[in-house]
């Protein structure tokens, strides 16, 4: 999508603090990080909500988990805890339309 924000950060035309590419996923750290460690896990493939992802291209969606897992051992917060979550339209606290995790940690986090 050409005005997204987040496709524009994966084609390098926004800079961005990379922590991890591959053919199908990016992550970068969060511009406003709520903690010490908070990164964005997004699909290349643009679904402006969970809500558009087909169930048939679920598949991005473990794929992201499995990289999440070894960014939380990479920044270290593994063993001491951290969260995962996605912010799915207004509601939901959704400002970005283009499916994103946070992955947050690096100090005590409150319900
Ligand atoms: P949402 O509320 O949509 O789940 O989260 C969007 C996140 O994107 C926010 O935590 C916000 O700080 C982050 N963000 C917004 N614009 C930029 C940007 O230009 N660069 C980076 N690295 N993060 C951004
Ligand atoms: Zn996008």
């Amino acid at each position: 999508m050409n005005d997204c924000l987040f496709c524009k950060i994966i084609k390098g035309e926004i800079p961005s603090d990379k922590v991890y590419e591959d053919e199908n996923i990016y992550a970068f750290k969060d511009i406003n990080p709520k903690a010490p460690v908070h990164l964005l896990i997004i699909p290349k493939k643009h679904y402006a909500t969970l809500n558009d992802l087909p169930d048939e291209e679920m598949g991005i969606i473990a794929e992201i988990h499995c990289v999440m897992k070894k960014l939380a051992v990479k920044f270290g917060v593994a063993e001491s805890g951290y969260r995962v979550l996605a912010n799915i339209n207004k509601e939901g606290g959704q400002v970005v339309y283009h499916v994103h995790y946070h992955l947050i940690g690096g100090r005590q986090l409150r319900a």
